[in-house]
């Protein structure tokens, strides 16, 4: 086969489309950072293609938009396979998965995203498939049911999931490699920012890429979002200039802090400390009291300022820290009526 056969793409769409496809990698070579990961999957893929083996099940986990979709289509394209996408959201019952697993070609790849969200008895169904290539399927009901037992082409799962924590151990166990992503150091993401804007025509020297990068809490995709709403300011402002400070000016209007905070992370911070004074308080009541659900708060929100220690998770709940308390200013005049940056 040849490696450099596009992959087919069946199921859904993939993930972003127009000009998030024109910045995603499409080899594992493109991809910027991660070297330790990037280092283990390329010897499992270069060993399964020189063995003519199919490659053993990856789970991928880490904070959205670090990349895990991207290792996820860039490895089909390194075997020369076909890749099928499913979302762990989408798939409510064995009948919704069953169509990906009789179609999966002999040593092709099925991505599942977000697959802590498979139901347990979806779950229980692939096992087998995992395993060993083969689902058992019930006909009928009550005493004339019976199962029968569906050979499958030998394929690779890879899964991807922003809460390992809720992916039960049986799952966990049947995929030998487990590879964490974690947030980019700034020089690594001022490289994705170099290199995007390279792709979308856009000048960039080393400063503004440090700044942007800067401000885009160590997350490819924000780093690259960022980039193009620069890009767009400085087209319909700066006559397609951009420097430092214009690079600045842009992100502030969209509310960006230098951490590269947004108004939503501001705000969460914002209600620990003025509604709670500071914590403890439970994820919950920080999610009643902004009107939006915790998972948007577990997923998006509290991993990064976690990292950055301006907040901590404790046995009653999550504190607002020292560092975390002067970000938001605290001086009269700071804080959420007043200015912040
Ligand atoms: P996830 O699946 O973890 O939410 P994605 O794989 O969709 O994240 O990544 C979001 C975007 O960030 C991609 O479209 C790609 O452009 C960019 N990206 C992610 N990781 C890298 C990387 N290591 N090098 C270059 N670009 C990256």
């Amino acid at each position: 086969m040849s490696s450099h056969r596009e992959p087919t793409i069946r199921g859904e769409e993939e993930p972003g489309g127009g000009e998030d496809r024109a910045l995603r990698p499409q080899r594992l070579a493109e991809m910027v950072g991660q070297r330790a990961v990037y280092e283990r999957l390329m010897i499992a893929v270069d060993a399964a293609r020189k063995r003519g083996d199919v490659l053993g099940h990856i789970l991928l986990d880490g904070p959205p938009g670090l990349g895990k979709t991207t290792f996820a289509t860039c490895i089909p394209r390194e075997l020369g396979t076909t890749l099928q996408i499913a979302s762990g959201a989408a798939l409510a019952a064995p009948k919704d998965l069953l169509p990906y697993l009789s179609n999966a070609a002999a040593g092709s790849v099925l991505f599942i995203d977000e697959i802590h969200r498979l139901p347990i008895a979806v779950e229980e169904f692939h096992y087998p498939a995992m395993e060993d290539f083969r689902v058992d399927i019930t006909l009928g009901e009550g005493v004339a049911a019976r199962t029968i037992n569906m050979p499958l082409r030998p394929f690779t799962l890879i899964g991807a999931t922003t809460r390992p924590g809720l992916i039960s151990k049986p799952m966990r166990d049947r995929f030998p490699m487990r590879e964490h992503l974690d947030y980019y150091p700034v020089e690594d993401l001022a490289e994705i920012v170099r290199r995007s804007a390279a792709k979308l025509s856009m000048p960039m020297d080393d400063d503004t890429a440090g700044e942007i990068a800067r401000r885009s809490r160590g997350t490819p995709r924000l780093a690259n979002n960022r980039l193009r709403w620069i890009r767009d300011y400085s087209t319909s402002r700066e006559s397609g200039r951009v420097d430092p400070a214009i690079a600045r000016t842009a992100l502030e209007m969209q509310g960006i802090d230098e951490i590269g905070l947004d108004g939503f992370d501001r705000r969460y911070l914002e209600t620990i400390r003025r509604v709670f004074g500071g914590g403890p308080v439970g994820i919950d009541a920080i999610a009643h009291t902004m009107s939006t659900a915790p998972d948007t708060l577990e997923d998006d929100v509290e991993p990064y300022l976690l990292r950055c220690e301006l907040v901590i998770r404790t046995p009653r709940g999550r504190r607002l820290t020292t560092r975390g308390e002067e970000h938001l200013g605290s001086l009269p005049g700071g804080g959420p009526q007043g200015r912040l940056f």
